[in-house]
């Protein structure tokens, strides 16, 4: 067996109990004092491996970059790591879903989406120094508090510290239960398209009366027509709302629309077409606000490259490394769209995230601390995504 394997075998009982401990200090995006608590928490367990420095955010919990090793020393660019402290659970969602190991899993809210990624990357940079294997520049773990909800805060902190790093790991879940690599998300964009009729008596005065319902229902069909299954663009009207009761003809609706697309020029054209819808009725009046989110994370040679570096490495550990595409978003999208070789997927290896079936296998933990000890290791040392080529 691979030392790195048989290192993290040895200790599953520890990491399991860290899991736990996070876990259990539940940190939903819009309590920043519960996700401060576990910035707190991770500062803690790391005060012996890393420098912490906690970047305070206006509106959500405070963010954390800790930076382990390349004290003054080193003059090589950073490898960034990045990760989340919040989850999508509201607080007290234990009491329905406690933490549990059972069924050879780890279960309970964030278990998958983040935590267990952020402790399996914990690991890896424990493995490294107890191991005393080189790692020949410094090492940031970037962990945010708002990635939940889109990174609105943290994504120039995101991006500052991707233009500083010769590579980006995401520890975000793997897909599936086989956990491929992730080389590839989708953008996304948000729009809120308004429409304004004239409201009017449905009885008395209904000629007079323009339907911003009527209106909207028109626009909903055009914009769904925007989807294009082949380029793999998905325009979905997710949220509608309109009237104010049935016996008024509606003065306004609103519609939210989720946009996904592979491309960078596939999401600009939706945009650009859904600015530009015209109201059916003329009557009507249709503004339309909002705009790209996250960028997407195309599978450009650099990200091949990366990936390819990471099956070797996973090849000296015994594992045969997949890779995959996915229409959701992360931190990562920006880190790619910045021309920083990227790698998503590392985290942990499960199923369920953000469901009451959130869960992780154990015996798959191992083998991602030994895949990330030996891709940063590795990482460290060679142009691994072809950046600097
Ligand atoms: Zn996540």
């Amino acid at each position: 067996m691979h030392a790195y394997l048989r290192y993290a075998l040895e200790r599953q009982e520890e990491i399991a109990a860290l899991i736990q401990r996070l876990v259990e200090a539940e940190s939903p995006t819009d309590s920043p004092e519960s996700v401060d608590h576990v910035m707190d928490l991770l500062i803690e367990v790391n005060r012996d491996l890393a420098q912490s420095e906690v970047v305070p955010s206006p509106r959500f919990g405070k963010h954390l970059k800790l930076t382990f090793g390349g004290s003054g020393k080193s003059q090589s660019r950073q490898l960034l790591a990045i990760g989340h402290a919040d989850t999508v659970w509201p607080l007290g969602t234990l009491r329905q879903m406690p933490f549990r190991k059972e069924e050879g899993r780890l279960w309970g809210p964030g278990v998958l989406d983040m935590k267990s990624g952020l402790v399996i990357f914990l690991y890896a940079m424990r493995l490294l120094r107890e191991m005393k294997i080189a790692v020949n520049c410094p090492v940031v773990l970037l962990v945010v508090s708002d990635e939940e909800v889109g990174s609105p805060d943290s994504r120039p902190l995101t991006e500052a510290e991707g233009r500083k790093s010769r590579a980006a790991f995401i520890l975000e879940p793997g897909t599936g239960l086989s956990g491929k690599l992730k080389t590839a998300r989708k953008g996304v964009g948000r729009y809120l398209i308004r429409v304004e009729g004239v409201a009017a008596h449905a009885g008395v005065d209904f000629q007079a009366g323009a339907s911003a319902i009527v209106e909207a229902a028109h626009q909903i069909q055009e914009v769904a027509k925007l989807s294009d299954r082949a380029l793999g663009v998905t325009v979905n009207p997710g949220v509608v709302r309109g009237g104010t009761r049935s016996n008024v003809v509606a003065a306004s609706a609103e519609i939210e629309v989720d946009v996904r697309a592979v491309t960078e020029s596939d999401a600009r054209q939706v945009g650009e077409r859904l600015s530009k819808l015209q109201a059916l009725d003329p009557r009507c009046r249709i503004s339309v606000e909002g705009g790209p989110n996250r960028p997407p994370m195309e599978r450009n040679s650099k990200i091949a490259a990366l990936f390819e570096s990471a099956r070797e490495v996973g090849r000296e550990i015994g594992l045969e490394l997949e890779e995959s595409a996915t229409g959701g978003g992360s931190d990562g999208n920006f880190t790619a769209a910045l021309g920083i070789p990227t790698l998503d997927g590392l985290g942990a290896v499960g199923e369920g995230a953000h469901a009451v079936t959130e869960s992780v296998l154990l015996e798959r933990i191992p083998e991602r601390i030994a895949l990330l000890a030996g891709l940063i290791s590795r990482a460290s040392s060679e142009d691994v995504g072809g950046r600097f080529a």
